[in-house]
């Protein structure tokens, strides 16, 4: 059983009990990160700290940790874990306190964090690419703090699930936002396009590495507002995560994207994803 943390201790999962008046557990007042680590090496470990930083700041909650005890407290989970793959889940609230919506006084925020099983995306899917819906975008209007209140997130997810599909893309006002789960790429023309981060998506980890990746192979990139019938007839469309890493959408609504198979822009990017990641792995080889 893998062994998690929770407030200033290591215990098996079974063991681990929190309050029902945790604020967590009643209002979804919390946030979380996923670190992916690959042989047993945190990926941008620190993005995720920062990023972690920023949804404390956007819920008014103190960070309860320096970067250094974070550090230690993810070190462990790692090294305890029974994957060299994996992914660390990390989640603060605001603490059990007496059920009333405004923050009570002299409350201690609740630390938990778990190893998760991060298997590789099976090579079919990177092949082939993955089928997604669309839906209105249903989330509130602070979509960059990544908060446990995933309700919205949930059942937008879900209408993919019940369509046989991977993801639910986003879209508010007639622009494409995001996915319920993931970050959101095109490819129109050539040029990589990506909705610039706003208080509606979340910054994601992985957008960055794909934009520095493109970045440093020149490819040519616009980051700008995306409409929904951008969207429509794209030539390529990718969903990003760090669980998922980059996956090429290639059937949306039922119809094909393209020619309904990953393109050749994709095919290059997930190369050089796979390379950067092997590369920050070090111990391991590019296959
Ligand atoms: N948007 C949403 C809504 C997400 O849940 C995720 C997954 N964390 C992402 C984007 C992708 O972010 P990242 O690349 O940091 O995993």
């Amino acid at each position: 059983m893998p062994t998690v943390y929770l407030n200033g201790q290591f215990l098996p999962l079974e063991a681990a009990r929190v309050p029902v008046m945790d604020r967590g557990f009643l209002f979804g007042d919390g946030v979380y990160e996923v670190i992916p680590v690959y042989d047993r090496r945190p990926f941008r470990q620190e993005d995720h700290l920062a990023r972690l930083r920023a949804s404390l700041d956007g819920i008014r909650l103190g960070d309860p940790h320096s970067a250094a005890e974070w550090t230690a407290l993810i070190e462990r989970i790692v090294a305890d874990a029974p994957w060299d793959d994996l992914g660390v889940y990390l989640q603060v609230t605001r603490g059990p306190g007496p059920r009333d919506h405004a923050f009570p006084r002299d409350i201690r925020p609740t630390v938990f964090l778990m190893p998760l099983e991060l298997p590789a995306p099976p090579p079919a899917l990177i092949e082939h690419g993955v089928a997604a819906i669309t839906a209105e975008d249903t989330r509130w209007s602070r979509c960059d703090i990544k908060a446990t209140s995933l309700l919205a997130n949930v059942l937008l997810r879900q209408l993919s699930v019940d369509a046989g599909c991977a993801e639910t893309l986003l879209i508010r006002d007639g622009q494409l936002m995001e996915g319920s789960a993931s970050s959101v790429f095109l490819v129109r023309d050539g040029v990589l396009l990506a909705p610039p981060k706003t208080p509606l998506i979340l910054p994601g980890i992985t957008y960055d590495v794909v934009l520095e990746l493109a970045a440093a192979a020149h490819m040519p990139t616009a980051i700008r507002a995306l409409s929904a019938a951008e969207l429509r007839d794209a030539d390529e469309v990718w969903i990003t995560s760090s669980t998922k890493e980059i996956l090429a959408v290639t059937r949306l609504d039922g119809k094909p994207v393209g020619n309904g198979e990953p393109g050749p822009i994709y095919r290059r990017m997930i190369a050089l994803y796979q390379t950067y990641k092997h590369t920050v792995m070090r111990g391991k080889a590019a296959p």
